[in-house]
């Protein structure tokens, strides 16, 4: 059974580790803070067992809840893995600060991983002693239903790090694409741009939030509007990936002023209870 160390247990990593227990993995979840660990167990153990009362999975709850482990502790969580997956907030300040720590707790064998959605790995994996077994595995949100991982290489990732990737990929049963690292990828530089052009029509008061999603959905057939979207993704996050972004790709990339005033009234979205949208 391999072993997997998620580093974060917010939006992202709680899915990410819910994932792995599904498809066999012995996950150990790791947050600085006890709350959002509390909540990601939770969280984790409501999901398995709706997943197999629905019959999507057919695993043992008991045996799948048995292989994840909390840690507040980064040594206990990382030590003796086969693959960490970093999800902690999008800086790339932080990011480094925990790859270098990872880089001196984990095994030679240990593949390091970010779920950055915008940042550069060849950046973080430069501070490792290890850039070749350094990668971005970029989820989606939530990770147990979105199908796709965007898995991106740095400038020293090498091939086997490639390959080991996409083993584990397939065994969470996702699809992948490959990407050469750009700040973006292929879906946030797309999405993001979107989601902020959405903002800046509501801003400009072109229409309701309600009709500009409305518009997306039934007039060019996306599953989801931007302005729901960005609200799901946490706008505390989607700033710093529109801040990252416009730092990187330049001007068409400024984000949204009614956005960063949301992140400033402390309205994050979903997660926060109002964003584009009250969820109260
Ligand atoms: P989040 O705010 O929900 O969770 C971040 C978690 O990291 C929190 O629980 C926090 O306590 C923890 N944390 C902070 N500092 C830490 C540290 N030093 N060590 C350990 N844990 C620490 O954020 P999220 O939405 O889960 O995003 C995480 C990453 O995933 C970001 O890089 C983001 O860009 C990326 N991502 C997010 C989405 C999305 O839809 N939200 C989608 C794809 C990728």
């Amino acid at each position: 059974m391999k072993k997997i160390a998620v580093i974060g247990s917010g939006l992202m990593g709680r899915g990410i580790a819910l994932v792995g227990l599904l498809n066999g993995f012995d996950v150990r979840l790791h947050d600085i803070k006890e709350t959002p660990l509390k909540q990601a167990q939770d969280y984790i153990a409501s999901e398995i067992k709706k997943a197999v009362e629905k019959g999507i999975y057919q695993v043992d709850v008991d045996t799948c809840l048995e292989h994840l482990s909390c840690f507040t502790d980064l040594e206990d969580a990382a030590k003796e893995t086969d693959l960490v997956i970093e999800a902690v907030l999008e800086k790339i300040e932080l990011k480094i600060e925990i790859f270098k720590k990872l880089d001196a707790i984990c095994p030679a064998h240990t593949i390091l991983a970010t779920n950055t959605s915008t940042m550069s790995p060849t950046e973080i994996a430069a501070q490792t002693s290890r850039p070749e077994k350094c990668i971005a595995m970029h989820f989606f949100n939530p990770p147990h239903k979105m199908k796709l991982v965007e898995v991106v290489k740095g400038l020293d990732t090498n091939n086997e790090t490639v390959q080991f990737v996409k083993e584990i990929v397939a065994e969470m049963k996702k699809e992948m694409i490959e990407v050469n690292e750009f700040p973006g990828f292929v879906t946030s530089r797309m999405n993001c741009l979107i989601g902020n052009e959405a903002m800046n029509m509501l801003m400009e008061g072109v229409a309701s939030a309600e009709d500009i999603d409305k518009a997306m959905k039934l007039g060019l057939n996306h599953p989801m509007g931007p302005l729901e979207l960005a609200d799901l993704v946490g706008l505390d996050t989607r700033l710093r990936n529109m801040e990252y972004l416009h730092e990187t790709l330049g001007e068409k990339y400024r984000p949204c002023p009614l956005l960063s005033k949301y992140v400033k009234a402390g309205r994050f979205g979903k997660k926060s209870g109002n964003g584009f949208y009250n969820y109260n």
